[in-house]
């Protein structure tokens, strides 16, 4: 026996379920689901989706063995539904659809009515009494036919109608009798023959034609670059199934109608029925949008035992599919039959609202809720967005990176000082540079947003952005943002300083003007519930990076369990503070760089002593100092005045040392533990600082856990030396301050080197934690600044597949990680590890961390919920089967 390609479901007997999306597609899964249910499903047969498979590797052949399975497969329908194919007397109908294991809505072809001649139709009039229904039936499936599966252009269908209509002098199809329909019959006949093509008179025919155009639609453009967009090729779909069903008639009068029906409010997740229907229509007149639906509630009057019925069915099948399902129904005088099923599509918060309340149903588990949400719903929910009506009349002026999530709109600034001026007058600013610094910071904060044209997804913009929470677009290389002039030019237009402009850190799309935006519930209610079950079902924590106490603060609101990183150097932007480290930066001589470290010191002091309080009972990396001293050294007039009269030396003089200070790399340059082996005095400062933070709050009974930790580690003997002196100062300190205090010592792994010894630095390490930001650049040679000129190049000849800032590596910086866990965990079984790098907020890159064996992730502390929902998600997947596949 050759292989089954066809599979049946009618009243005495049903051979698909819906497990086999697979080989049926959806729709044909669940109409062999529903037909198993006993519920009241017009009977047919799936054509599989592996016979899809066939026909496009074999040059467009189908299997020999298919053609008499269908033709058996005819017959039992016309013996099920007591009607015969092509009869002239009581004629079978049938609708040929496509559908894929994923629905592709609107992507493939669909033929109704097929199954009518110059003789059925006749016989359909008298069966029905009904000869407008039968010619209006016939006119429809001429037009559907020769447009769907002959290519002939619809507009000249539409065209003919037209011609009658006129001729008649009325408007509506509707208008239209049965002698109408004739004509409309035979100009679309006409239309044929001018067209060199035929319509077939035999039924069988049209069968054939009309599943090799619906299989042919498979590899249309348009269902190509759906499947693209979607990225649904890497999922292994066979193709398109073809679904023959016996039709049913929602035209048959004001008794019949069509319509959709959706368990629970796809907008808000309300448990509610909710839907519209037409009456006497067929299903592709609720889709024209020609006449305005009735919701279902008025069906209840119209029809109360088909709305009964309906409701019924609904319940029946959300229970036996435990989601929310779209029901297409046709009513065909007076009765109900059931077109399709499958899980609604819905909004965000609705997402979020069906999943809570199904495990409070008691329908789902919690692990179940916990994938029924997507992370960037989650995302959507918590930023604000830009009013859709508003958004269709905006004026699009260019994109960027999508580098902090929200929408806002504000009144175009150029400098920072100017952002704090006009934020002080209370308008709303958007901050336009073509990148950001430290300097910038002030100006930031007090924006709406901030849009740069140079610079990645870990610049500074977008790091400080992400931080802050702050919507952010970054490298829009084609806007240029003229700081001379004060003006933004962009395709044309022009806009000045003090005009609106709006930035979606979403999509990282610009428009000129003001465009609305609405700020979506907080982390309340249902999303707090569902990220609790999120916790529940997780085994990676989730960490936050936070620099100061504010942003430890609302990490803790949005569920971080303890700081993964909190970068020290981020604690002088403050306009007071910067001096003072820039002072500490330009010292010449080991006396001056500790007076200024002993004027840094109380500052830290107490900021680590208001992150040690916000995370109380948590674990808290503090990392010392890692500035890129490009960064922080002054540049501007007044900047060198100021540093200068600090350090008492001449802006001469200060202005060679800044010239020393120059670097060609400064990336790989004097930076992160290389900064604290030439100038150890900064390591004891910071080292001072954060235990003498951690010894003030157990003196107030509090718990603390500091972990110190050293960046841009290479090499195992810089771990060793640093940790002496560490170790030194703060047990002196505990001693003399006699109290119980434990602490870690830890190290960043951001160096392809630190990954081959990972052995090394794992004997003498607490933990590690994994800068995945340097580690990228580094293991590819990508500068983290400017790799946006050339990335999206790769990204589209699919070197990388996403830009790998962003998403981890997996195949390469990927391998690096397993190859240091490995060797860290061989040589300390209790390593603790993690991720800090911005890969973090990632749900991609958090699979990974799950995968590979990580102990937690930490993220900005916005992104703190996406990464919990995506722990626990990823937890489910291993769970299921799932494994690094690099
Ligand atoms: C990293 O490199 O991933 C990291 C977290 O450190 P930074 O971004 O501060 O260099
Ligand atoms: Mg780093």
């Amino acid at each position: 026996m050759g292989k089954k390609y066809v599979y049946v479901w009618n009243k005495n007997r049903v051979e698909g379920n819906s497990k086999m999306k697979d080989i049926l597609g959806g729709k044909g899964a669940n109409l062999a689901e529903m037909a198993s249910l006993g519920l009241p499903v017009p009977p047919g047969f799936t054509i599989s989706t592996e016979v899809c498979k066939y026909y496009w590797d074999n040059n467009r052949k189908f299997p020999e063995d298919l053609a008499p399975t269908v033709e058996e497969a005819m017959r039992e329908l016309e013996n099920v539904t007591s009607k015969k194919f092509g009869d002239n007397k009581n004629p079978l109908l049938v609708s040929v659809r496509s559908g894929a294991a994923i629905s592709m809505p609107g992507m493939m072809d669909t033929i109704l009515n097929l199954g009518l001649n110059d003789e059925s139709v006749e016989g359909l009039a008298k069966l029905t009494n009904n000869e407008r229904f039968a010619w209006d039936s016939y006119r429809r499936f001429i037009q559907m036919f020769g447009d769907v599966a002959l290519g002939i252009p619809h507009e000249k269908f539409e065209e003919a109608l037209n011609e009658v209509k006129n001729k008649k002098g009325v408007k509506q199809d509707l208008e239209l009798d049965a002698n109408d329909l004739k004509k409309v019959v035979e100009l679309y006949k006409k239309l044929y023959k001018e067209e060199g093509k035929e319509f077939p008179q035999d039924p069988m025919k049209q069968l054939w034609i009309s599943i090799e155009a619906v299989f042919g639609s498979w590899n249309n453009p348009r269902a190509i670059k759906y499947r693209q967009i979607n990225e649904m090729d890497k999922q292994g779909l066979l193709g398109t199934a073809v679904n023959v069903v016996a039709m049913v008639f929602g035209n048959m009068g004001e008794d019949s109608g069509t319509g959709v029906a959706f368990t629970r409010d796809p907008n808000t997740g309300e448990k509610k029925y909710y839907g519209e229907f037409l009456t006497n229509a067929q299903g592709e007149d609720v889709v024209a949008g020609i006449r305005t639906p009735k919701s279902l509630d008025e069906l209840k009057n119209i029809n109360p035992k088909v709305y009964n019925q309906l409701l019924e069915v609904m319940d029946k099948l959300e229970t036996h599919f435990r989601d929310m399902q779209d029901i297409e129904f046709t009513v065909e005088r007076g009765q109900l039959y059931l077109l399709q099923t499958r899980s609604g599509k819905r909004t965000a918060a609705a997402a979020v609202k069906i999943a809570v309340d199904m495990v409070k149903e008691g329908l789902i588990s919690k692990e179940e809720a916990v994938m029924r949400v997507k992370p960037s719903d989650i995302e959507k929910l918590l930023h604000p967005i830009f009013d859709t009506e508003e958004l269709k009349n905006a004026q699009y002026i260019g994109k960027g990176l999508p580098a902090s999530p929200g929408a806002a709109t504000g009144k175009i600034v150029f400098s920072a000082d100017d952002a704090e001026k006009m934020a002080k007058d209370g308008e709303k600013v958007i901050l336009a540079r073509p990148e950001t610094s430290p300097e910038d910071v002030g100006g930031m904060n007090v924006a709406e947003g901030i849009l740069t044209s140079r610079g990645g997804m870990t610049s500074h913009a977008a790091v400080v952005a992400r931080g802050m929470g702050k919507t952010a677009v970054v490298g829009a290389e084609d806007i240029v943002i003229d700081l001379k002039n004060k003006v933004i030019k962009s395709n044309g237009v022009e806009l000045k300083e003090g005009d609106w402009i709006s930035i979606d850190g979403n999509e990282g799309k610009v428009y000129a003007g003001k465009v609305k935006t609405v700020r979506p519930e907080g982390l309340a209610g249902d999303i707090s519930v569902l990220l609790e079950y999120a916790d529940e079902v997780s085994v990676l924590g989730v960490r936050a990076n936070a620099d100061i106490p504010r942003d430890a603060k609302v990490a803790r609101e949005f569920g971080a369990q303890g700081i993964g990183l909190c970068r020290t150097e981020h604690m002088f932007f403050g306009s007071e503070r910067i001096n003072k480290m820039r002072t500490m930066i330009v010292s010449k001589t080991e006396e001056q760089r500790r007076a200024a470290l002993e004027q840094l010191l109380p500052y830290q002091r107490s900021d680590f002593k208001g992150l040690f309080e916000e995370m109380e009972g948590f674990s808290v990396t503090i990392r010392l100092l890692d500035p890129p001293l490009h960064e922080f050294v002054p540049e501007s007039d007044e900047q060198i005045r100021e540093v200068a009269k600090t350090i008492g030396i001449s802006e001469e003089e200060l202005r060679s040392t800044v010239k020393d200070l120059e670097e060609f790399n400064p990336m790989m340059g004097h930076r992160g533990v290389r900064l604290a082996i030439t100038y150890p005095e900064i390591a004891e400062m910071q080292t001072k600082a954060i235990i003498l933070a951690a010894i003030d709050l157990i003196k107030e009974g509090k718990k603390v856990q500091p972990e110190i930790m050293i960046p841009v580690v290479g090499n195992v003997k810089e771990l060793t030396i640093l940790k002496e002196s560490i170790k030194q100062i703060a047990d002196e300190l505990i001693k003399e301050n006699n109290v119980d205090l434990e602490y870690k010592i830890g190290t960043m792994i951001e160096v392809p080197r630190a990954c081959v010894v990972a052995d090394q630095i794992g004997a003498e390490a607490d933990f590690f934690s994994f800068g995945t930001n340097d580690l990228t650049q580094l293991g590819l040679g990508f500068s983290r600044d400017d790799y946006g000129k050339f990335i999206g190049d790769y990204i589209e000849k699919g070197i990388y597949e996403k830009d790998p800032f962003q998403q981890i590596d997996r195949e390469g910086v990927g391998r690096l990680i397993k190859l240091a866990l490995d060797g860290g965990r061989s040589a300390n079984p209790k390593l603790k590890v993690g991720i800090c790098g911005e890969h973090g907020g990632d749900p991609d890159s958090i699979e990974f961390a799950h995968l590979v064996g990580l102990d937690y992730v930490s993220c900005s502390p916005y992104r703190v919920p996406v990464a919990r929902l995506a722990a626990a998600q990823a937890a489910v997947n291993y769970k299921r089967g799932k494994t690094v596949n690099y």
